[in-house]
């Protein structure tokens, strides 16, 4: 069965694959996406296992997109305050400090998709499908593709949107720079016997970086989301040993979080967990081709990035796509270069400094200990570079 060109194909329905798909239609582009399985029900009670901090390009962005507002209010939380803490000194911002309404806004994976989905079925330049692409190849100027339900189609512009082992990356012959960090992200929503007063709490500690995101209260419940980067040993005992011990482990760690008021901690769902790597694709861009989330790059999620890059390079490729000249077309070599250079800074910033956060505060740096507790405590001090910082993870400084 074939039918016809369209103008642009997405593999990858996740959160990425589908924001893109709206951003580009809205440019007034013609779009397939592939792979686009419909999100899950809002659960009958508690959340989502998955959550996101949204920085506020993301949350513009999905604003623009129509996205936002259909997420519910009462399960988003916004994050007023973040305290970092490493060998008993302390990093704190507030969004009061940085003069912005918030640090960032936790969301469900799931509310997002939702939200999305809703978005998609009103947005007549995309037609979706929950088939993902099976085959891709190049011929002249346009990639012929080939859907699991049977289907052909061919398109001048495949956008690989499809995740960390993204097969466009293998059919546009992309190479892939990977480093396995040998630990474990374990994610589980813990209920708290008090309000965590919209801060986020995060510690690098001996047994990996352990942060705590603020959930909005349901039925007055005050919840986290608990997402512990564990050496890989520690992570299969954590899930072994099941939610409930991995609450009271946590608990254990209150005092080194700045969190004791949170505890008693209760499991409030189960533990997930995704082996941690630094992944980077060698190239965005190639012949009628482009990378992006996941597919692209791959960061620690210590800073709680990876989705907002992968919005950004979403709202770029949408942007530059719609600013070209009448003589170019979507896929055009020119205005994929136009991507790759408008990622280039902000993607490998990321990476340099979640890698490098990582090395600082690996088991075998403890002798820096002192070191570091100063640069944490007098970076504390520092207004203007706690501003510049919290302002590039904001998104808004690299977007304008
Ligand atoms: C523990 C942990 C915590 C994190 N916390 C945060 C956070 O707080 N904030 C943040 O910004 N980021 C965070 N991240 C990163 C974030 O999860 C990822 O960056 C993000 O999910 C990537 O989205 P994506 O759409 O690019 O890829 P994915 O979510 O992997 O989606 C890819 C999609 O493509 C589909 N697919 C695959 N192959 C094909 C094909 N051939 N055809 C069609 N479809 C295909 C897949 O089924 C999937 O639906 C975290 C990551 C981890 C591990």
């Amino acid at each position: 069965m074939t039918s016809r060109t369209t103008q642009a194909v997405i593999a990858g329905g996740g959160i990425v694959g589908k924001a893109l798909a709206l951003a580009l239609a809205q440019a007034g582009v013609q779009v397939l996406l592939c792979g686009a399985r419909p999100a899950a029900p809002t659960p009958a009670a508690g959340y989502g296992q998955r959550v996101y901090a949204l920085n506020a390009a993301s949350r513009r962005f999905l604003d623009g997109l129509r996205v936002w507002a259909q997420v519910p209010a009462e399960r988003v939380q916004s994050v007023e305050r973040m305290r970092i803490a490493a060998d008993g000194a302390e990093l704190v911002f507030t969004a009061y400090a940085q003069g912005v309404e918030a640090l960032a806004w936790i969301a469900e994976s799931d509310a997002l998709e939702r939200a999305l989905d809703l978005a998609l079925q009103f947005e007549r330049g995309v037609s979706s499908t929950p088939a993902s692409l099976d085959q891709a190849t190049r011929e002249g100027a346009l990639w012929n593709l080939q859907l699991a339900d049977g289907r052909h189609t061919s398109t001048g512009l495949l956008l690989g949107a499809d995740g960390r082992a993204s097969r466009v990356r293998d059919w546009a012959g992309v190479g892939l720079r990977s480093k396995a960090y040998g630990q474990t992200g374990v994610v589980c929503n813990l209920r708290c016997a008090a309000s965590h007063g919209a801060t986020a709490f995060q510690a690098f500690t001996e047994d990996g970086v352990i942060a705590l995101l603020p959930l909005a209260a349901q039925g007055g419940q005050s919840q986290v989301s608990l997402v512990w980067s564990a050496p890989d040993a520690l992570a299969a005992q954590l899930q072994a040993d099941g939610a409930k011990r991995l609450a009271a482990r946590v608990q254990e760690a209150l005092t080194l979080l700045g969190a004791e008021h949170l505890g008693p901690l209760q499991a409030a769902g189960e533990i997930g967990a995704w082996p941690l790597v630094l992944q980077r694709a060698h190239r965005l861009v190639g012949e009628g081709v482009a990378l992006l989330g996941d597919a692209a790059h791959v960061v620690h999620p210590l800073a709680g990035h990876g989705l907002n890059l992968g919005l950004q390079d979403a709202q770029a490729l949408a942007a530059v796509v719609k600013a070209r000249a009448s003589s170019e077309g979507v896929g055009d070599a020119r205005v994929l270069r136009r991507y790759a250079r408008a990622r280039a800074e902000q993607v490998l910033a990321l990476e340099l400094a979640t890698d490098g956060l990582h090395r600082l505060y690996a088991p075998g740096m403890q002798w820096l200990a002192p070191l570091r507790a100063l640069g944490l405590a007098g970076t504390n001090h520092l207004a203007p570079l706690k501003r510049w910082l919290a302002g590039y993870a904001s998104g808004l400084a690299v977007l304008g």
